[in-house]
């Protein structure tokens, strides 16, 4: 379903400041699976899911969407970024930040309404519409956001970095909401962390991404007995050992 080919994108290209952020990176996801990217901090991360979502022009090579090549911001992509007090808007209620999007779907006000209170409730949230961004916590807030692009029903959704602004607590809760909301929803879902322990416990896969200029050093299979919880897994031998590998691959050394 999506398809990264030699992928290559220099910041500043032709001054003495270029920066190549991502080079030679191939990539293939197939529909349905949850694929986490991990890597260093400043590896280009960001850079690669903003290629895949169409907000920036790689310089070099090609993403493809179910076989269409990314120009702009495909109409079946949602985006959940990791700072939701600047992904929501706060004079708006829940309810309408959620069914803002839906716009842009052929649907009536009384439809938008239905959908944004529906996903709403799949994540936790049923009372809460009517209230404003800012009389929820940080954890609700990013809670709201993922409702907003589950109502969208996206065929692939993009996470950048969703949990790294929040308590380790709510971070849990929201992991394990991902994996439920997943159940639900047929959709491809693409996870950036930077977090190794939570790129396991997530994915399907783990893709890791070597230093700047970022291309893939790793690409694991994840096989853990479901249905994944966050005390048992994580204690897992084969969870153990996946994140031992990951953790080499992240800091350079080749696996065992
Ligand atoms: P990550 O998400 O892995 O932390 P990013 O993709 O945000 O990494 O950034 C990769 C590198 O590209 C960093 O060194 C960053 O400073 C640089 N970079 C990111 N955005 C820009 C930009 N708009 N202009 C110039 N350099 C940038």
């Amino acid at each position: 379903m999506l398809e990264i080919a030699n992928l290559s994108h220099v910041y500043g290209g032709g001054t003495p400041n270029a920066h190549h952020a991502i080079e030679g990176l191939n990539l293939s996801v197939a529909a349905g699976e949850l694929l986490c990217i991990v890597g260093p901090s400043g590896c280009g991360k960001s850079t690669l899911l903003r290629s895949i979502a169409g907000l920036i022009r790689p310089t070099g090579g090609q993403v493809r969407i179910e076989g269409q090549v990314v120009r702009q911001t495909p109409d079946n992509l949602a985006v959940v970024f990791q700072d939701y007090s600047r992904s929501l808007f706060p004079w708006m209620s829940v309810e309408d930040n959620v069914a803002l999007p839906l716009r842009r779907r052929n649907m009536d006000k009384r439809r938008r309404q239905e959908a944004a209170k529906e996903a709403l409730e799949s994540v936790g949230l049923a009372g809460a519409g009517r209230k404003y961004p800012f009389q929820l916590s940080g954890g609700m807030q990013q809670r709201v956001a993922i409702a907003r692009a589950l109502a969208y029903r996206p065929t692939l959704m993009l996470m950048d970095e969703p949990f790294g602004s929040v308590d380790a607590q709510t971070r849990e809760d929201l992991e394990d909401l991902v994996l439920k909301v997943r159940g639900h929803h047929r959709m491809t879902i693409v996870l950036i962390t930077h977090d190794i322990d939570e790129s396991v416990y997530v994915g399907d896969r783990v893709v890791v991404l070597s230093k700047a200029p970022a291309h893939v050093v790793g690409d694991l299979k994840v096989h853990l007995p479901g249905p994944r919880d966050q005390i048992s897994t994580r204690e897992h031998p084969d969870f153990v050992h996946l994140r031992a590998e990951v953790g080499r691959l992240v800091r350079g050394h080749a696996t065992v």
